[in-house]
């Protein structure tokens, strides 16, 4: 476990080294049992048309609502899931909720195909032998469309494994399962492997946008971002806006889609649903 502790950390004795390693310990225990308790939630950020302000999808997003610490956001239990390997469980039920609540809304006709559910699936989880019977077995369960349901992969997930990377994904595509790439451009990059694997969205990263103050300048790589997607036929998603300024920059540069509080935060089932009921229809 010395490993999440930061390099130059191995003092055997250091007393803050063996609080912290309790501490890891005691969380990793914690998400065991949470997974058997059913503890995880999953809340839904709206995604919406930069252009008309309708809802283009959402993004579901996990929490964990812990009996005494209250909900604990996901960068506080993700990074130790992935090196545990529990991922793998939170991520089939998050994505098992996310499919449910695509049927559910289906069913309540607040949802067409046109409007898509977006789920985070981790580099390790993508790398399963049995990800794509994972996702076929949940589809079936739940019956939704596929076109309702979009994966979110980081650049990482093509990095390591790039040839199963991309029989993977060619099996989801067979499935007319949508692809985004999120946080894009702050990975490794290597933009060649964009051109072998079909991608139907960049995300561009919140650092980027949070960035933006009116100004030429702060425009950074977006541009560069938005020429990509173009080429290769991939619409944009920006993430994280949170202001009028940034909202204004990302339209003059034709971004099509965005998402942040300036629009709404992630929500829980029951105000997704509320605003989705409040929303003009497709
Ligand atoms: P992400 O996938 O890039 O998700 C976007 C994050 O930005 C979310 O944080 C969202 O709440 C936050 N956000 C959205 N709009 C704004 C804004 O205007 N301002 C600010 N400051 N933040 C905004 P969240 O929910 O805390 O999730 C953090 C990260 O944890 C996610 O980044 C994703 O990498 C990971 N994550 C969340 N849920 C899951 C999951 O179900 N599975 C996996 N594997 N990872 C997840
Ligand atoms: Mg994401
Ligand atoms: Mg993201
Ligand atoms: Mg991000």
């Amino acid at each position: 476990r010395a490993k999440t502790l930061g390099k130059g950390q191995y003092h055997v004795f250091d007393p803050t080294m063996h609080a912290a390693a309790m501490q890891a310990l005691q969380l990793e225990n914690d998400l065991r049992k949470a997974i058997q308790q059913k503890e995880f939630v999953v809340h839904y950020q709206p995604i919406i048309s930069l252009c008309t302000g309708k809802i283009n999808g959402f993004e579901a997003l996990v929490r964990w609502q812990h009996p005494t610490r209250g909900i604990v956001p996901p960068a506080l239990f993700i990074p130790l899931a992935e090196e545990t390997g529990l991922i793998n469980s939170i991520g089939k039920i998050v994505l098992s909720q996310a499919c449910h609540q695509v049927q559910q809304w289906h069913q309540e006709k607040l949802i067409d195909e046109s409007i898509f559910m977006s789920v985070n699936i981790s580099a390790k989880q993508f790398a399963q032998l049995d990800i794509v019977e994972q996702i076929d077995q949940i589809m079936a369960e739940t019956q939704i469309n596929p076109q309702n349901l979009k994966l979110e992969i980081t650049e990482s997930a093509f990095i390591n494994n790039a040839q199963s990377a991309k029989a993977i994904l060619q099996e989801l595509r067979q499935r007319r399962i949508q692809l985004s790439i999120d946080d894009f451009g702050t990975g490794y990059s290597s933009l060649s492997y964009l051109h072998n694997f079909p991608v139907d969205t960049l995300k561009i990263d919140q650092s980027f946008v949070s960035k933006l103050d009116g100004t030429l300048e702060s425009l950074g790589l977006i541009p560069a971002i938005k020429k990509i997607a173009e080429t290769m036929k991939m619409s944009v998603v920006a993430e994280g806006i949170e202001t009028e300024k940034q909202l204004a920059q990302l339209r003059e540069l034709k971004c099509e889609f965005g998402q942040g509080y300036l629009f709404a935060k992630p929500l829980p089932e029951k105000e997704a649903t509320e605003l989705l009921a409040a929303s003009p229809k497709w």
